[in-house]
């Protein structure tokens, strides 16, 4: 007799990740990573393709943040990640 293990887990309560720890790889795929420009408050959706395409994609969030580069303005530094649930179907 077999058992099922790990499946019927409640997902936590709130969506909040570790950005520390949390790597494109292992974030859930329903969310949306976006980055804000700090200087120039431009916002734009990441492709995690994209990021996993530069070979980016075993970076913490918080590094991925550090590497950013505005595409408007050139800025670097201080430039900010959020995410955002999708809606799951
Ligand atoms: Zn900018």
């Amino acid at each position: 007799m077999k058992h099922r293990r790990g499946i019927g887990l409640a997902p936590p309560d709130h969506h909040a990740v570790e950005i520390d720890t949390v790597t494109l790889t292992t974030l859930p795929q329903w969310y949306v990573i976006y980055a804000r420009c700090r200087a120039c408050q431009r916002q734009t959706l990441i492709e995690r393709r994209d990021v996993a395409r530069r070979g980016s994609r075993d970076l913490s969030l918080a590094e991925l943040a550090k590497r950013l580069k505005c595409r408007r303005c050139g800025n670097r530094s201080g430039n900010l990640l959020f995410l955002e649930m999708q809606p799951r179907d």
